[in-house]
């Protein structure tokens, strides 16, 4: 007990840390990033070569920084009532460009207010990496459909593309660290997302078949919708 306190004490100093130098890392990477693809259009074959190797490798650092940090935040951990509604609105928000660049949707639908606790910057980077995944699933056009609704105490989201799927082996290794299929993928997005649902009491499923798509359904805990804080 005593070494799972002192590692999840641990863990609580290496996310601050990681928080706090994220905005820090994020800005020279970017433009580090500019001047090489400047640098690598004006050179030769050989030298663009390598120009493109070390772009491949600041994506990379660039794409470990979305999948674990994209929302953190450097005070303590925090837990407050949440408006899951308001909460999927804002990832809609954010991802709705990346859908469009390859002609997806993405379709949100809500009918009535859902209240659960947890840590909202916590919360929108784990459905960030969800609905990430499914876009980047859709072959161009395609659907992302996010619906929330509660049941038995419980607040359910679906999040469903018509995507390429998985097949039942990818489905096993979901969550593992450095799994992924994608040329620029990390592996990274599952196991946080995993890890976050968890800590909030909550529970993630995946349901998908190779060719039609992938459905998500993520549990949390309700709380009772009274208006006063
Ligand atoms: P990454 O996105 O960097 O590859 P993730 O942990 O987010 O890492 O996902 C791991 C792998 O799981 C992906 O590479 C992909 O093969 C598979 N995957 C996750 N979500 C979906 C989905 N909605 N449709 C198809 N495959 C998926
Ligand atoms: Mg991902």
């Amino acid at each position: 007990f005593n070494d799972e306190l002192q590692r999840s004490e641990k863990l609580e100093v290496i996310s601050e840390l990681a928080a706090s130098v994220t905005h820090e890392v994020r800005n020279p990477l970017q433009v580090t990033r500019g001047f090489m693809q400047l640098l690598s259009e004006n050179s030769k074959d050989k030298d663009r070569e390598y120009f493109n190797l070390a772009l491949k490798e600041l994506d990379r650092a660039s794409g470990i920084i979305t999948d674990f940090l994209t929302f953190a935040k450097p005070e303590m951990e925090h837990e407050t009532r949440l408006n899951v509604g308001d909460e999927l609105k804002h990832v809609r928000g954010i991802l709705q460009p990346l859908a469009n660049l390859s002609g997806g949707t993405i379709e949100l639908e809500l009918t009535q207010d859902l209240f659960m606790i947890g840590n909202s910057s916590k919360l929108k980077q784990a459905m960030i990496n969800i609905v990430k995944n499914s876009i980047e699933a859709l072959d161009g056009e395609g659907l992302v459909r996010i619906w929330a609704y509660a049941r038995n105490g419980e607040i359910i989201i679906h999040i469903k593309d018509n995507g390429i799927g998985m097949d039942d082996e990818d489905l096993a290794r979901l969550g593992e660290a450095y799994f992924s299929k994608k040329s620029k993928g990390t592996g990274l997005g599952l196991m946080v997302t995993f890890r976050i649902i968890e800590a909030m009491q909550g529970s993630i499923n995946f349901y998908s078949k190779k060719g039609s798509g992938t459905e998500v359904v993520i549990c949390f805990p309700s709380i009772m919708s009274t208006k006063s804080e």
